[in-house]
């Protein structure tokens, strides 16, 4: 399997380490002819950008660098975070229709859309391991999430579903193959990703395999995701950013 495109990268503009140049200069040193500057969202707490204005800032600097990438497609998205059991996002549509890729995700620490979020979101997760019918519960209201937002938004993947907030896998990628959304295989964290792959390959859902890179070195950095899918015979047809 080979990649073309790392689709989910961070920029100093969010918690990353790496400028924008720096990361283009990775992709194009791994081969790639396409990359993505997704930051964080406003309601990560502490490593969002710091507000919506911030993606514009992002267009206009990739604008302006891309010409000293010839080859290179530098696509803007975002990592948005969901804020609410409703699927409630933080990223508003004036923003979305400006940028290339919405990637949703749920985080730990983020500022809830409402006071209903504080519990359906952050509480019930902080409660998860405390016992099997709090994962449970979690579990159930994850998920619900996830599904809502595939719903109501034009979701391009779902980044890391499992990743410390569990999530029902195939209840989530039933309902991505639906909306042509795609599940990520994610590169930059280690987490069960046989048990997410065994799940999701059964639905039909898409993927995608991106390194979340928080360092340019990272960028580009997929082969564990190739492996990961060979195992269960994933074919590049299904995996989005793969020839
Ligand atoms: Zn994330
Ligand atoms: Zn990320």
């Amino acid at each position: 399997m080979e990649f073309f495109a790392d689709w989910h990268t961070h920029s100093k503009y969010s918690d990353g380490k790496g400028t924008i140049p720096e990361n283009a200069e990775a992709a194009l040193a791994k081969g790639l002819s396409e990359l993505a500057i997704t930051d964080h969202g406003p309601a990560n707490i502490g490593t969002g950008v710091k507000c919506c204005e911030t993606y514009f800032e992002i267009i206009d600097e990739v604008r302006t660098i891309s010409e000293r990438y010839p080859g290179l497609t530098i696509k803007v998205g975002a990592e948005a975070d969901i804020t609410g059991s409703d699927g409630s996002i933080d990223i508003p549509s004036e923003v979305r229709d400006r940028l290339d890729i919405l990637i949703v995700g749920l985080h730990p620490y983020v500022m809830p859309a409402s006071l209903e979020g504080v519990w359906s979101v952050v509480g019930i997760n902080q409660l998860a391991g405390i016992s099997r019918g709090g994962r449970e519960r979690a579990r159930v209201s994850n998920t619900k999430a996830l599904k809502e937002a595939v719903y109501r938004f034009d979701v391009d993947f779902i980044s890391h579903p499992n990743l410390k907030m569990p999530v029902d896998i195939s209840e989530l990628s039933a309902a991505c193959a639906a909306c042509d959304t795609a599940i990520e295989i994610n590169t930059g964290h280690h987490y069960d990703k046989e048990v997410l792959v065994r799940a999701a390959v059964k639905t039909g859902v898409d993927f995608v395999v991106c390194s979340d890179a928080h360092f340019p070195a990272s960028v580009g950095e997929l082969q564990e995701g190739a492996a990961v899918l060979e195992r269960f015979a994933v074919s590049g047809e299904r995996v989005l950013n793969a020839v």
